[in-house]
């Protein structure tokens, strides 16, 4: 390096020689060890050849439109860069840390991504945003290629299941999709209402994917009224995410008319995600049970008694869930005859109650029950939801 720049960089800070002494620096990389006076640095033109990074910033250009082109065939609004450089080029770093000390310095990635990033931000007319960006894109200066890593689209709403042969998320066969006598060639047991929704929404993104996650479930054989449950589908890789949701809407529901509605959609958050799976909401169930003798009115005054009951886990999914004891309270409970031995339950419940075994007892597991209190066998022989309590959540998702 000349020797007036070293003087004129001598001015700016009087460590800077003693540490080019030691080290041939670009001055990217110069200037990031004197971060308070990189502006002044990086005016003075120098061409070192550079000992931390190889000059790494006066090659980036290939990088960049490499970037372009992939960025070019997708939909986003903001996005971020990620940087990956070889190993050796950050111990040559703390190298340089070690001897020129670590306040006031940044390092190679951070300066690469904020460079590159403005850079891009340029060229693509798109925004950097560090919390919610829907490109990843990483430089990796290893192997001089670019990879986009694209954020899901999450999409709130709710949904009606009006069948009973339809399970909430996609039930695979144990064949594995290869399609046996069992699931009688299809590969799964049950068509979902993750593949109703999934489906056309994934087809109007280009999507690779989907996860639909719910506000709890219900059974296979539970069909779910009223308001609807609420659900977030989480579309993976996205191309488009411009979507007209109402006309989404609209062709779902007309496509499977007799199987699911989805109502109100909306775009929401990741975070949402979880919040959504950590709500306990109060749920109404319409029940058809089936009693092992004739009913009375007097019967039916009893049973609306229930309150407060003691569920171990049902016999049904013990194994898939632990065998606990869990105090669940009936929060109101109504019935009416619909013939000798057939009657109509309207049960609102603690979330987490489960319904069925509330009524047939399961083998003395639930405590009291409607068997129990009518000391007969009883099934149930329909079961709906009818009402989620939800009402709150709207406002939540919108957040
Ligand atoms: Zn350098
Ligand atoms: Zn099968």
């Amino acid at each position: 390096m000349l020797n007036s720049k070293k003087s004129e960089l001598a001015k700016i800070n009087k460590k800077i020689p003693q540490l080019l002494q030691k080290y041939n620096l670009c001055n990217n990389c110069l200037a990031r060890q004197f971060l308070s006076d990189r502006k002044k640095i990086l005016s003075i033109k120098t061409n070192s050849e550079c000992y931390l990074c190889n000059n790494i910033f006066s090659n980036t250009k290939q990088l960049i439109e490499k970037a372009i082109t992939l960025a070019k065939n997708l939909e986003f609004r903001t996005f971020l860069v990620g940087t990956q450089v070889p190993r050796e080029m950050l111990t040559r770093e703390e190298a340089v840390w070690d001897y020129n000390g670590i306040e006031n310095t940044e390092s190679i990635k951070t300066e690469l991504n904020r460079l590159n990033g403005r850079i891009l931000e340029k060229k693509l007319k798109k925004k950097v945003d560090f919390a919610n960006y829907d490109l990843l894109i990483l430089l990796d200066f290893i192997n001089n290629n670019v990879k986009v890593q694209i954020t899901p689209i999450y999409i709130y709403g709710h949904y009606l299941k009006l069948s009973r042969e339809l399970s909430q998320t996609k039930w695979p066969c144990d064949c594995n999709g290869k399609g046996c006598e069992k699931c009688n060639f299809k590969g799964k047991m049950y068509t979902s209402v993750e593949d109703l929704v999934g489906y056309p929404v994934i087809a109007e993104s280009s999507g690779i994917g989907s996860k639909f996650h719910g506000a709890g479930r219900e059974d296979v054989n539970a069909r779910m009224l009223g308001n609807g449950r609420a659900f977030i589908l989480e579309i993976s890789e996205p191309k488009k995410r411009k979507l007209d949701l109402r006309k989404l809407e609209k062709t779902i529901n007309s496509k499977h008319k007799k199987l699911i509605q989805v109502k109100n959609l909306a775009f929401c958050k990741k975070s949402h995600v979880e919040l959504l799976k950590s709500v306990r909401l109060e749920k109404v169930y319409r029940a058809i049970a089936r009693a092992g003798r004739n009913l009375t009115k007097e019967d039916l005054a009893e049973i609306m008694k229930l309150n407060i009951i003691n569920q171990n886990t049902p016999t049904r999914v013990l194994h898939r869930r632990a065998d606990k004891e869990r105090m669940r309270s009936i929060k109101s409970i109504t019935g009416r005859l619909l013939g000798k031995k057939k009657l109509e339950l309207i049960i609102a419940a603690e979330a987490g109650t489960y319904i069925k075994e509330l009524i047939n007892g399961d083998n003395g597991r639930t405590k009291p029950s409607v068997a129990e209190i009518l000391n007969t066998n009883v099934a149930c022989v329909e079961l709906d939801v009818i009402k989620i309590k939800d009402g709150f959540l709207d406002e939540l998702m919108a957040g």
